[in-house]
């Protein structure tokens, strides 16, 4: 062999090598209706029967959960709401038992600014309804009648499998929360198919986990318009990015816009805001944190924030100035450079990334 051929043989391997590792690895997509909007599943790095499968598997598991955590949709959950109604100690349905305990926790940590307690509130509003035609809001004395009533998950007492709830004012409504619980448990059940690499996406909802063929998955943070992009950010490793908005759901009356997430304080659309954006390992956390940091509003974000251990926020106010923490700003490319936004004091003491 000459010595030419002998120095291109290793530096051949090399190149394939590389140009296998550089070589884009095919994504799947797929998408169907769940929670009452489109969810996309994109997974990298396995054959694409394996994909297609686990796909249909989680199609199921969020047919399952739909079912189970509907607040108006005749199943367990209005069962429970029943049995919470009526003060009774009772065993809850086992679908329910988790999201219960941890929609507790999280209700205390945000000061019950997110607040699963006060699905009357939210049925009153009529926002437990498929559709939003037709719809004004409800008359003032109703609303006060059932902020008088105070209903909070610290009503409920759970006791290993069983609950009892002092308060008939209490109606659980998993909307703020439930969509994040699903995700991490279509991520866990991914894992344990073998999936790596894979989004989990429901209507702009979404956790990641590992990489898009070595490369971090590009996310694009919707604008409060609720259409178009307000800037991207880049997810690797494992990671939640949950947004609230007032473009979701929402109806006019005598031309002002009324929209589904509640200030439990006031029993009102909560105002100040138009979206927040949460970056969190997990989901559930993700969802009831972006909830609770629209109703806190852009005065009270970082201290609710803080509370629930958020590390990174984008709040967008209704006078359009984004706020952010100094690692959300590293993070985040917006698509407007003259967008006003204001950097916040940092949310955690430890983490040096939020500095100014
Ligand atoms: P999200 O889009 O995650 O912010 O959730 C909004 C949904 O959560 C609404 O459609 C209601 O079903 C419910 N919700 C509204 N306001 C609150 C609140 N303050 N705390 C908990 N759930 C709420
Ligand atoms: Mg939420």
């Amino acid at each position: 062999m000459t010595t030419a051929v002998r120095l291109a043989a290793p530096l051949l391997a090399m190149l394939l090598l590389l140009s296998a590792c550089d070589r884009p690895q095919p994504v799947y997509n797929s998408r169907f209706l769940t929670f009452g909007t489109l969810t996309d599943i994109s997974i990298v790095g396995v054959t694409h029967e394996r994909a297609m499968r686990a796909v249909e598997t989680l199609e199921d598991d969020f047919a399952i959960m739909n079912k189970a955590w509907h607040a108006w949709a005749p199943g367990p959950l209005t069962r429970t709401n029943n049995l919470l109604a009526e003060g009774v100690r009772f065993a809850v349905p086992p679908s329910v038992l988790t999201l219960m305990k941890k929609a507790k926790q999280l209700a205390r940590q945000s000061d019950n600014l997110f607040n699963p307690a006060v699905g009357r509130l939210i049925k009153l509003w009529g926002f437990q309804s498929d559709t939003l035609e037709d719809h004004r809001p409800p008359e003032k004395e109703a609303i006060e009648k059932l902020l008088a009533a105070h209903p909070t998950m610290d009503d409920i007492t759970i006791d290993g499998i069983h609950a009892q709830c002092s308060n008939p004012a209490v109606q659980l409504d998993f909307g703020a929360i439930g969509k994040g619980y699903g995700i991490d448990l279509a991520i866990e059940h991914l894992k344990e198919m073998g999936i790596q690499n894979a989004i989990v996406n429901s209507g702009g909802d979404l956790r990641a986990i590992g990489s898009r063929g070595g490369h971090p998955w590009r996310i694009a943070i919707r604008s409060p318009s609720g259409s178009g992009t307000l800037g991207f950010l880049y997810v690797s490793g494992d990671e939640s990015v949950f947004t609230s908005g007032n473009y979701e759901r929402n109806y006019l009356w005598e031309g002002k816009l009324y929209h589904h997430i509640i200030d439990p304080r006031t029993g009102y659309p909560a105002e100040g805001t138009r979206s927040v954006t949460v970056i969190h390992d997990n989901a559930t956390v993700a969802d009831a944190a972006a909830t609770a940091l629209f109703v806190a509003g852009p005065k009270d974000w970082h201290r609710i924030a803080r509370q629930m251990g958020i590390k990174y926020v984008l709040l967008i106010d209704t006078d359009n100035i984004v706020h952010m923490n100094p690692a959300m700003k590293k993070r985040v490319q917006l698509m407007d450079r003259n967008q006003p936004v204001e950097i916040s004091a940092p949310l955690t003491d430890t983490v040096t990334a939020d500095r100014p």
